[in-house]
């Protein structure tokens, strides 16, 4: 590995470099080998770009016993996050969770139970209950979110509150050094074009780090997707969303999903007075043209009408208060990992309309398969990147069991769901069999 000297990070002033070793707690304790050969040498066994879900979670994973490795967490922005992303977890999330042993990152941040969904088609309403096995694991038999009452459950939150929580843990643990730095490349070896780390600005300085294992996880966004994974990312609608305060949901702790003549509203309460209201608007969908007001125009003449009578008011507040937001929803198939030495998940390898909520779940599940499969009994090398590929050759088929229904399923949803008119009401019989049923 490459030697890299360096200013011990304990001199340098404000600190950007986050370990255990180096917090108040640790101060007395002399820093272990490997806290000095990350903080020092800028080296470690795992180097994880972006502290989002899944670079937390898997670094947080892969730090602790069996796996005990040394890991340094890479993220462009340590402030508490403010996204309308992430903000429900289903119930095989709240379970895969619990499986890494984080599930106290869903406490003390105001979440919210989530038993199912309400789904209101033309202002009748169907609840849908999470089925029995809705909280299983990815490669497990365990059901972790069900409660003593028997019935699974999912969390929402803000999404922000929930990262912060997950960067708390990681802290935590000694095994990590957690660095505010934006990564702008990766540094691969000139002989045998293997991934060693990545290039960054540090506070606006130029910095590098290395690891044996480079995962990059940098989200929707990723810089690094382009030159990896062959395939574009297909964005045909984006969500904008809105936060109401004070509303009272129709069947409260449920989703909502909310079907008339426009694209499809999601409703779920993030917050003890907060409910997320997500919109989804087609690309170039004419009630949200600049003539008819842009998107505004849209949610106020097309949106607001179609939503149930105790919503109205605090949606058109909203709508005046004015802090819309937006986010493209984007559909990327999943690819087998392939580059000798980096690994790349999360969204930046595999996404899927977020209408179903399955994001984070899917993440979560994945690093429940990669505790197993980089166990260091099977890879007891983490530089051994053959090893390493085959692994992530059975992690992509693995992760299929459960991923690709979420996967398919969101995007079925969302063909179903966007649908209009004649084709909507034929396609949602079996819906309005339990009850919902068209105008007539
Ligand atoms: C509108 C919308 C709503 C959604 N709602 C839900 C939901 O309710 N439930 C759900 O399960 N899923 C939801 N999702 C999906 C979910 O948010 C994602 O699947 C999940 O956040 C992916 O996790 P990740 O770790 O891959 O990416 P992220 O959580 O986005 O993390 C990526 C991290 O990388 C950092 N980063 C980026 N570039 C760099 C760089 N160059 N250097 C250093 N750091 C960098 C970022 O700052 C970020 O912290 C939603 C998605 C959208 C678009």
């Amino acid at each position: 590995m490459p030697y890299i000297h360096d200013t011990p990070r304990e001199s340098q002033s404000p600190p950007t470099s986050l370990s255990a070793a180096s917090s108040p707690t640790y101060e007395k304790q002399e820093p272990s080998a490997e806290t000095l050969r990350r903080n020092l040498h800028h080296e470690s066994d795992v180097l994880i770009v972006g502290a989002g879900i899944l670079g937390t979670a898997l670094a947080i994973t892969i730090a602790r016993a069996p796996h005990n490795r040394s890991v340094t967490l890479l993220e462009k922005a340590l402030k508490e996050p403010d996204r309308i992303v992430g903000e429900l977890l289903q119930p095989g999330g709240v379970s895969a969770l619990k499986e890494l042993g984080l599930e106290q990152c869903l406490e003390e941040i105001d979440s919210i139970k989530v038993e199912g969904y309400e789904v209101i088609y033309y202002g009748q309403g169907v609840e849908i209950a999470y089925p029995a096995n809705a909280g299983k694991v990815a490669g497990k038999d365990s059901n972790g979110s069900q409660t003593k009452e028997g019935r699974p459950q999912g969390r929402s939150f803000h999404h922000g509150r929930f990262i912060r929580r997950l960067r708390e843990v990681a802290l935590q643990e000694e095994n990590i050094t957690v660095v505010e730095s934006t990564v702008t490349d990766v540094v691969k070896c000139g002989y045998t074009g293997n991934i060693l780390g990545v290039n960054c600005l540090t506070q606006g300085e130029k910095d590098v780090w290395f690891g044996q294992l480079t995962v990059l996880a940098d989200g929707y966004a990723s810089k690094f997707r382009r030159e990896y994974i062959p395939r574009p990312v297909v964005s045909k609608s984006r969500f904008w969303g809105l936060e109401l305060i004070d509303v009272e949901l129709p069947r409260p702790l449920h989703g909502h999903v909310i079907l008339g003549d426009g694209a499809p509203v999601l409703l779920y309460q993030i917050g003890t007075r907060e409910t997320r209201a997500l919109v989804d608007v087609p690309e170039g969908l004419e009630s949200a043209s600049s003539k008819n007001g842009g998107v505004k125009g849209h949610l106020r003449q097309v949106v607001l009408p179609s939503l149930p009578d105790c919503i109205k008011p605090s949606f058109e507040r909203a709508l005046e208060e004015g802090k819309l937001r937006s986010m493209p929803n984007s559909f990327l198939p999943p690819s087998v990992n392939r580059f000798p030495g980096m690994i790349m998940l999360g969204d930046a390898m595999n996404m899927r309309h977020p209408l179903t909520g399955g994001g984070m779940t899917v993440a979560f599940n994945d690093v429940v398969l990669l505790k197993e499969l980089l166990n260091p009994e099977i890879v007891p090398d983490l530089g051994n990147s053959k090893v390493i590929l085959k692994q992530m050759e059975r992690f992509h088929w693995k992760r299929k069991n459960l991923t690709s229904v979420i996967n398919i399923l969101a995007q079925a949803l969302y063909s179903l769901f966007a649908a209009n008119g004649t084709s909507l009401n034929s396609s949602l019989n079996p819906v309005t069999n339990k009850g919902c049923r068209p105008p007539t």
